[in-house]
C-alpha cells in the first residue's frame, strides 16, 4: 500500500487543466486555452544557441550538485545589481525548477509537524510541497477588500509556538497583485520578531505593469535578509518552462542544506540548460522587456473585457499574467438545468460547451473565483471573452 503521506498528496490541476485543453486541441477542437501558467513564446534564438555551444563543446556531465559556479556567481550579480541583495555564490543553489528550489527550501528547514503559514488564495503546489516534506500548512483567508494580501494583523494571528515559516509571493499566482515596499517591510519584520523564515517567491518579478515595482523581500533590512530564503527561476522571465532551472539564494546554512538534499536527490540540474541558463540571464534583458509589453496588451485586453461580463468581479492585476475572478454572483443560476454552484461546474461547462479553458480555483482556497492566464494573444484573448459571454447570456 502507498504512504499515508502520498495518499494526501493531490496532482497538479494546473498542470491537468492545461493537459487536457492540449489534447481537445490536439483532436482538432478550437480550444481557447486559458488555463496554462507559462509563457507562450519559445525560447529566443540565442538561448537555444548557448544551449547547442553546449552540447557541442561536450559540455555532457555531472556538474557541482549546487549548479555551476559561474551560474551562480552570475546569479549573485544579478541580484545584486537588479533586487539590490548581497549574497555570494555559495549562498545560491540552482535546481530543476523553481519548484524544485521549493522544496529543498522546505526541506531544509522544516521538521515533522512544522506549521507553515500560507495566505490563500495561493499557488496550489505550496502546501502539498509542505506536507511532502511532513510539514503542516497554515491558510490565513485574506480579504477582498485587502486586494487579496496578507495583512500584518492577519499575519501575527496566524503565528503560533509551531510556525516556522510563511511563503509570500509578488506578483502573486493567482491574483496578480503586488506587494509594496512597506507592505513587505510590516511583514517582513513580524517574521523577524517572531523567528519565522520568509520563504519569497519571486518567480514572476519582471512581469509587473504600469506604475507597479517589485521590491525582493531580502533588500528591506539586515534581520530580514537573515530570515528570508529567496526563490526564483528562468521559466517565466525568458519563456524557459521545459529547461527546469530555478534557484534559491539564502543564508548559508539554508543554502548549504538544500545543496545536500540535492546531491542526494538529483546529483545536478542538467548541465546544459545550466549554460543556456548563463547567457539569458547575462544577455536575455531585451527579450523580457518585449515579452513584458505584449503581456501588458494581453493584460489591459483581458482586464477589460472581464469586467464588462455581468456577474464576474475582477481583480485588476499589478503583474504575473493571471486575471483573478470571483463569479460568485452568478450561484443559483443554472445552464441547461445544472446548478451553477462552484467555480469548478462553471469551467467543466464552459470548457465542455464553449471550448474556454479557465482554471477554476478550488486548489488555490478560492471555490468561488477562476483563474484566466493571458499567455495568449489579442485575437484568441477577444474570442475567449466573446464565447464566456455567449455561456453566460444561457444561463437562468
Ligand atoms: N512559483 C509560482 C508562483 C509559480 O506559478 C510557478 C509556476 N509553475 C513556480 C513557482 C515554479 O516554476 P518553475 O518550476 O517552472 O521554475
Ligand atoms: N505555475 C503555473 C500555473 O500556475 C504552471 C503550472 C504549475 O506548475 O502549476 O499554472
Amino acid at each position: 500500500m502507498i504512504s499515508k503521506l502520498s495518499q494526501n498528496i493531490q496532482p497538479s490541476s494546473t498542470l491537468e487543466i492545461t493537459a487536457k485543453a492540449n489534447q481537445l486541441k490536439a483532436e482538432g477542437i478550437d480550444v481557447i486555452g486559458f488555463g496554462a501558467g507559462e509563457p507562450d513564446f519559445i525560447t529566443p534564438i540565442e538561448i537555444r544557441e548557448a544551449a547547442k555551444n553546449a552540447i557541442d563543446n561536450g559540455f555532457t556531465k555531472y556538474t557541482p550538485a549546487s549548479g555551476l559556479m559561474s551560474l551562480r556567481q552570475i546569479i549573485a550579480n544579478k541580484l545584486k545589481k537588479e533586487n539590490n541583495l548581497e549574497y555570494n555564490a555559495n549562498q545560491i543553489v540552482v535546481s530543476n525548477g523553481a519548484k524544485h528550489s521549493l522544496i529543498n527550501a522546505f526541506s531544509a528547514i522544516l521538521d515533522l509537524g512544522d506549521e507553515v503559514i500560507i495566505p490563500a488564495p495561493f499557488w496550489l503546489s505550496y502546501p502539498e510541497m509542505v506536507k511532502i516534506v511532513h510539514g503542516v500548512p497554515k491558510y490565513v483567508y485574506t480579504k477582498k477588500e485587502n486586494r487579496f494580501k496578507l495583512q500584518p494583523s492577519e499575519f501575527k494571528k496566524a503565528i503560533s509556538n509551531k510556525t516556522k515559516a510563511i511563503v509570500l509571493n509578488s506578483p502573486s499566482n493567482p491574483t496578480g497583485v503586488i506587494y509594496t515596499a512597506e507592505e513587505l517591510k510590516a511583514l517582513g519584520d513580524i517574521a523577524v520578531e517572531n523567528n519565522i523564515w520568509i520563504i519569497s517567491d519571486e518567480i514572476y518579478e519582471y512581469l509587473v505593469y504600469e506604475n507597479n515595482e517589485h521590491i525582493s523581500m531580502a533588500s528591506l533590512s539586515k534581520e530580514i535578509y537573515d530570515h528570508t530564503i529567496t526563490i526564483n527561476g528562468i521559466s517565466k522571465a525568458y519563456a524557459m518552462t521545459g529547461w527546469r532551472i530555478g534557484y534559491l539564494a539564502a543564508p548559508l546554512e539554508v543554502a548549504k542544506a538544500a545543496g545536500n538534499i540535492q546531491s542526494h536527490a538529483t546529483s545536478n540540474p542538467n548541465s546544459i540548460a545550466q549554460k543556456a541558463s548563463e547567457f539569458a540571464i547575462e544577455h536575455g534583458g531585451n527579450f523580457i522587456k518585449e515579452m513584458v509589453q505584449t503581456f501588458s496588451k494581453r493584460r489591459d485586453c483581458l482586464y477589460e473585457g472581464l469586467k464588462q461580463i455581468e456577474g464576474f468581479e475582477v481583480v485588476k492585476p499589478d503583474g504575473a499574467f493571471y486575471c483573478f475572478v470571483d463569479i460568485k454572483e452568478l450561484y443559483g443560476k443554472k445552464y441547461k438545468d445544472q446548478a451553477i454552484n462552484s467555480a469548478s461546474i462553471f469551467a467543466k461547462l464552459l470548457l465542455e460547451d464553449y471550448s474556454v479553458a479557465v482554471v477554476p480555483c478550488k486548489d488555490f482556497e478560492a471555490p468561488s473565483c477562476i483563474r484566466l492566464s493571458y499567455t495568449i494573444n489579442e485575437e484568441s484573448i477577444t474570442k475567449g471573452l466573446n464565447r464566456i459571454q455567449e455561456f453566460i447570456n444561457e444561463l437562468v
